[in-house]
């Protein structure tokens, strides 16, 4: 069973970070207090409290400022689903309990007409979901209350302000009142004042604002705003619990493959103000760089801001670099803060602070997400600067961003055109590496819907929020006109690895008219940009891609990688290019060579053809006897590109139907081609025409009918064995049968096999060793449960999952498409059995196709060599049932080198080092 189902089938109360559970099935532990007084919680704890309840907690217990309150565990919102969407009993008692601790701890109290205590209430799964859940802040203020804010600050525009951006976000977040009634009212009073700014409203208006906000909050919620701060909070809370099932939260957690978490906890905190005036603040930063890794200090301010203005990019915000102009001191501190959670956490730290009249509050902290590169040279860095070891390093690099490094990048020489060419239209942050090449797309939903259609498209916006996760997750790259480099658009574009341009301010958007113009220039939706998310650059029209070279860190990495790694790294490769490539990449052999995609090129076709076309055997020998010398010429190249490492061949796989043409006009030519009638063509291909080719006439069944066909192959292959040898080039060939589902079918077809060898041996007069293997794939069902009779008869095994998983589920993987997202939706699936394995069904078979093989030969060679031989996740369960080696594309091998030494440190109970995130 899967990781992620144990984990979603556990019961509340039964882990053992959580508290004991009532006899009720209730938790009777349903919040943590964190502050002067106590602190409950600590860093560990973020299945229950949540990342950033957890690390508040954490901060909170290394003497860092944290502004103190409590949270509401995930077990609670687990509950709270379970009955039916009703806040468990108690629990507000236990909230009042906690608010009592806080008034008294900050000697305020809540709803006070003198010096009240205010609230945010914010979510936090132990997974980060940026901006997928709800937030309210400024909780606590009523009539009475923002009497006693504006006394007590001495500001009561602020106030006003405060209570009024309160109403708002309440009246939308908890009660569902549309934003933009708010917005319009608020268009009123800045008419009636003359102003155009919000921050221009004077006190006066602000006080009429609020009298207006509520109006339109009873008009269209049907009940005047809460007066009762504890009603507000319940609300909130309850508003909270429900954003975790929200279509957005939802669609992240699927993008994300975020599954088996009990829901979001809610963290309760008294409220510091970063909009005071200009001795406040708020800012967000990295302790790295998280788009190059740099070691240097990286993040961004706002003056006189609510927390939220920054994250939703709406002011561009000063970078950190310009805060001691503004504030040395707060600088100071904030730089001694940065290096203390580092040592602490060790690891870099995405964190939150907002300065209130001058004095620093940590918000948040959690371990930053970074690209790829990025992380290589955190991992390299951290490892020099003693502050994690060797396996640490390798164990903290997610593989599969290792993409990112190995994406395309524009040429130089492209870059250089763009530019002489005044193809250049502007620079922005280079929110996101990688080149993308897109047309215009304007919405989320348009981006979704252009994608579908084939298009490329990148998506423009001036900002994007929550609501665009889908249309940023279609497009090739994302380009926003405002925000910075930890504006939401980047920060999820940087998670995903997707490229990513913020912050163009030159470009202005007309979303209604589906144009952008920018450097003097119009381009409309179906006019082609080019951009590059790692120097932000924007240039008209297609600029050429190239793909990029590997060295220093990331070297090092996959150094240490191969140091801890047990299982070999192979790649699927069909030409000596490609075989070239891998190799260059780390591949340590071919583990499938696929010869049908050989017979594509050129004038083979039209050998393959006449092949298939032959009605008598001596009519196919003659036209594969025109294959056989283009055949051992490529093996010869690939066996010279692989010099001294095995190369896997397949023998002909396919069913013979997919090398001819099935439209008329092109049977037509065929038929000129090789001398036939058209009538002749039409006959064979409707012979071949198969209800279920995916099950039909292929793999080794083909060799059963047509055995001269594996013949030609296995003489190519020997010969070119042969030749290489004599040129004194290791070629080390590996003949793989595929599809065989019983032994005697290996039996027949290996006996064949190994005839032809020897026959070409000795027609060569070869007196070397020639020392061929040859085994097969296990694919179909029935030769795992048979793999004892077998193993016996193989030299080794090669799981080919894509076939496997095909017929252990009965889902074509040529159609899945059509219902595979409503499984993923409902999750029925947690992911795409054809990308990840299926290790509670797929992978059992694949467990028992191992040990029965090893148990009817103990030396059996196991591998794999489906597409999962390239998945991080999959290639940690291939480490757990003791395969030899994977199998994968050439760009994926470092991927693969990466996982299998973090499977293997797993296997051996390496600790990842990290304290909570
Ligand atoms: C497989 O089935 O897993 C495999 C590698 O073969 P193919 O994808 O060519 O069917
Ligand atoms: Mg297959």
């Amino acid at each position: 069973m899967s990781v992620a189902s144990v984990a979603r089938k556990r019961k509340p109360g039964t882990s053992q970070e959580s508290g004991a559970a009532g006899s009720n099935g209730q938790p009777s532990k349903m919040m943590y207090y964190f502050g002067r007084t106590k602190t409950e919680g600590g860093g560990k704890q973020k299945q229950l409290l949540g990342g950033k309840g957890a690390n508040l907690a954490e901060m909170t217990s290394i003497g860092l400022p944290v502004p103190p309150g409590f949270t509401i565990t995930t077990e609670v919102c687990d509950l709270y689903y379970k009955s039916a969407r009703k806040l468990p009993n108690g629990l507000m008692d236990e909230v009042a309990r906690n608010v009592a601790l806080l008034e008294k701890e900050l000697g305020k109290k809540f709803g006070d007409n003198a010096n009240p205590l205010l609230v945010s209430v914010r979510s936090g799964a132990a997974v980060s979901m940026p901006g997928m859940m709800n937030t309210i802040l400024n909780l606590g203020l009523n009539d009475e209350a923002v009497v006693g804010l504006a006394n007590a600050t001495g500001q009561k525009r602020f106030a006003y302000d405060a209570y009024r951006r309160l109403i708002n976000m309440y009246g939308d977040v908890v009660c569902g009142v549309d934003h933009e009634l708010f917005e319009l009212a608020f268009d009123k009073i800045k008419t009636k004042h003359k102003v155009k700014n919000d921050t221009d409203v004077p006190l006066e208006g602000m006080v009429q604002l609020c009298e207006e906000y509520k109006k339109v909050f009873q008009k269209h919620f049907g009940k005047p705003f809460p007066q009762d701060p504890l009603k507000q909070l319940e609300l909130a809370i309850e508003a909270v619990f429900k954003s975790w099932m929200q279509a957005r939260a939802v669609k992240y957690r699927q993008v994300e493959n975020i599954t088996g978490l009990l829901g979001t906890a809610v963290n309760v905190q008294s409220m510091v103000f970063g909009n005071m005036g200009d001795d406040s603040g708020t800012g967000v930063a990295f302790t790295r760089d998280p788009a190059t890794g740099e070691n240097k200090f990286y993040g961004e301010f706002l003056v006189n801001a609510q927390g939220e203005d920054v994250v939703a990019g709406i002011r561009t915000p000063l970078h950190v670099d310009e805060m001691p102009k503004w504030n040395k001191q707060v600088y100071k501190q904030l730089l001694e803060i940065k290096d203390k959670l580092e040592h602490h956490y060790r690891d870099v730290q995405d964190i939150e602070f907002t300065i209130e009249r001058g004095t620093l509050f940590m918000l948040q902290t959690r371990n930053g997400k970074r690209t790829g590169a990025a992380a290589v040279k955190i991992a390299c860095d951290m490892v020099e600067e003693k502050l994690i070891d060797e396996k640490t390093a390798v164990l903290r690099i997610p593989a599969g961003d290792l993409t990112q490094l190995l994406l395309p990048s524009f040429s130089p020489q492209a870059k250089i055109q763009a530019k002489k060419e005044g193809r250049l239209l502007t620079v922005g942050l280079p929110a996101s590496p990688g080149a993308a090449v897109g047309k215009l797309a304007f919405t989320a939903a348009e981006a979704v819907e252009r994608t579908l259609k084939g298009e490329k498209v990148l998506l423009v916006r001036k900002e994007t929020n929550p609501e665009d996760i889908e249309g940023m997750h279609s497009a090739v790259g994302i380009l926003t006109s405002t925000g910075g480099m930890t504006s939401h658009a980047a920060v999820v574009a940087r998670g995903w690895g997707r490229c990513c341009v913020a912050g163009a301010g030159e470009i202005s958007i007309d979303e209604k008219a589906r144009k952008i113009k920018v450097a003097g220039k119009t381009f409309a939706h179906n006019d082609t940009l080019s951009i590059d998310g790692s120097t932000g650059e924007v240039m008209a029209g297609t600029a050429a891609t190239q793909v990029p070279k590997l060295s220093g860190d990331f070297e090092t990495v996959m150094i240490w990688a191969d140091k801890y790694r047990t299982m070999k790294v192979r790649t699927n490769a069909d030409t000596p290019a490609d075989a070239k490539r891998a190799r260059e990449f780390g591949a340590q052999g071919i583990g499938l060579c696929r010869t049908e995609h050989m017979f594509f090129e050129g004038e083979r076709i039209k050998d393959m053809r006449a092949m298939i076309l032959a009605n008598t055997e001596k009519d196919r020998r003659a036209a594969l006897k025109k294959l056989l010398p283009v055949q051992r010429k490529d093996f010869i190249g690939i066996f010279k590109a692989m010099n001294g490492l095995p190369v896997t061949i397949r023998l002909l796989d396919p069913p013979l139907h997919e090398f001819l043409p099935h439209d008329a006009k092109s049977q037509a030519e065929m038929a000129k081609e090789l001398g036939v009638t058209a009538a002749e063509v039409r006959e064979r291909v409707s012979q071949l025409h198969e209800m279920n080719p995916m099950l039909g006439h292929r793999g080794c069944r083909l060799a059963v009918t047509y055995p001269e066909i594996l013949e030609m192959q296995v003489t190519a292959i020997t010969e070119a064995v042969i030749a290489c040898k004599e040129k004194k080039i290791d070629a080390q060939a590996e003949i793989m049968i595929p599809l065989v589902g019983t032994a005697r079918e290996l039996e027949m077809l290996g006996e064949q096999v190994r005839q032809t060898i020897a026959n070409v041996q000795e027609k060569k007069k070869f007196k070397g060793k020639l020392d061929i293997l040859v085994g097969t794939m296990i694919e179909v069902p029935r030769a795992c449960v048979a793999a004892d009779e077998i193993g016996a008869l193989a030299d080794f095994f090669s799981f080919g999952t894509n076939d496997l998983t095909q017929m252990t589920f009965g889902f074509s993987r040529d159609d899945i498409n059509t219902f595979l997202p409503d499984y993923l939706e409902k999750e029925i699936l947690p992911r795409d059995p054809f990308q990840s394995l299926d290790t509670g069904g797929v992978g059992q078979l694949v467990e028992m196709g191992v040990r029965k093989g090893r148990a009817a030969k103990a030396n059996l060679k196991v591998g794999i060599c489906g597409e999962h031989g390239g998945d991080p996740d999959s290639i940690q369960f291939c480490q757990k049932v003791g395969l030899d080696y994977v199998s994968c594309s050439p760009f994926r091998v470092p991927i693969a080198r990466l996982a299998a030494a973090q499977a293997a440190l797993k296997q051996g109970g390496a600790d990842i080092g990290r304290k909570g995130e």
